[in-house]
């Protein structure tokens, strides 16, 4: 069986539960992110991964072999750190052959191999200058190109944007993304950044308290999130509480509110729509229909691309967003209509 198998994994430190019951499977040759906020176990779950830290309960499988107890530098990993930890006193070739030496390579494939990877990461003709003299997205190019340097079988990196500026950062997802389909490679990396992983991963894994909260592709996972945590994390949503009436209908402020699909939800308990911004249509006040709750608007921001107008709605804020096109013609203290169509609400439990 080819790919990773993280089965069942958990990990302990002292008292302190970092990873509980991490039960994933990936695929070969997918882009992986994993995603939550600071201290929910992402780095701890990679550094698992990597042979790094043992896990104390559950076992790592590469291609249906268990690695668990094959120590970090036989498991044929390429790994990015957040601090790039690249050699300052050697050149960039150096720095970038450095596991090609380790392994006996001769000066001229190294030679050879350093520019290779220099090109892939579109930073030819630098082997011979002193990291110092490079820039920090440059350094991150140098870095990616040393940990591809030894062909891995995983490719692995931690938070390896965050010390880059907003453009630049930007700039380098897409590189990221596109220098990992042309080669193919299993790769895994931890970010906090949601736009980040929606622009980089074919799997997201959402991250919250060391439990994996939902796995899935970037869009399944924007569209329909599996609970308020993930709703929130992912994007903005709006999040609309209410009673339960059917399988699919809410009681808010007690209008029905269908969703999507059905939930499963007793008669009675407690829930809520989560709505994106770029869902909910702004209606003039008085225009009839079903999914409907009456608003008034409480700020207009218009951004130039995009316009997005907050409003008070069942005694919560809520933000709509549309095109400058498609604006409607309000403003502050306007009562309006807010139009929920019920394929973009979905229904979360309390
Ligand atoms: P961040 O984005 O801030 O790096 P993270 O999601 O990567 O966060 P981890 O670094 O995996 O989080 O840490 C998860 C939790 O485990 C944190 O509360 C952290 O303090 C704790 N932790 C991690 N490593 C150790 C360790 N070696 N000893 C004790 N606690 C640890």
């Amino acid at each position: 069986m080819s790919g990773l198998r993280i089965d069942h994994v958990g990990k302990t430190f002292g008292m302190f539960e970092a990873l509980k019951d991490i039960d994933l499977d990936f695929p070969d040759g997918r882009f992986i992110c994993l995603l939550g906020p600071s201290g929910c176990g992402k780095t701890t779950l990679l550094r698992v991964i990597a042979g790094l830290e043992t896990p104390t309960t559950g076992r790592i499988l590469l291609d249906g072999v268990d690695i668990t107890a094959v120590p970090a530098h036989r498991r044929g990993l390429g790994m990015v750190f957040q601090s790039l930890a690249l050699f300052p006193h050697l050149s960039v070739g150096e720095n970038i052959a450095y596991g090609l030496r380790i392994r006996g390579a001769d000066l001229a494939t190294r030679r050879r191999k350093a520019e290779e990877l220099l090109a892939l990461v579109h930073l030819p003709g630098v082997a011979d200058r002193p990291i110092s003299q490079l820039s920090g997205g440059q350094r991150q190019r140098v870095a990616i190109a040393r940990a591809l340097a030894l062909d891995p079988k995983l490719f692995l990196l931690d938070e390896p944007l965050s010390a880059l500026d907003a453009k630049l950062r930007e700039a380098m997802q897409v590189e990221l993304k596109l220098l990992q389909q042309r080669l193919g490679i299993s790769t895994i990396v931890v970010t906090h950044d949601q736009r980040e992983a929606l622009t980089m991963a074919d799997i997201v894994v959402v991250m919250d308290h060391a439990r994996v909260q939902q796995v899935g592709p970037p869009l399944e996972i924007y569209r329909n999130p599996v609970n308020a945590f993930v709703a929130d994390f992912i994007g903005t949503s709006n999040l609309l509480p209410g009673v339960a009436e059917g399988q699919d209908t809410l009681s808010i402020d007690g209008i029905q509110v269908a969703g999507a699909r059905p939930h499963g939800l007793a008669r009675g308990s407690k829930a809520a729509i989560s709505i994106r911004p770029e869902e909910v249509v702004v209606h003039p006040a008085g225009e009839q229909g079903p999914n409907r709750l009456p608003a008034e608007v409480t700020f207009v921001r218009d951004l130039g691309a995009s316009v997005e107008i907050m409003l008070a709605c069942a005694r919560r804020e809520l933000l709509a967003v549309t095109s400058p096109r498609e604006r409607p013609d309000v403003r502050v203290g306007d009562r309006v209509v807010l139009e929920l169509p019920p394929a973009a609400c979905v229904v979360l439990p309390s």
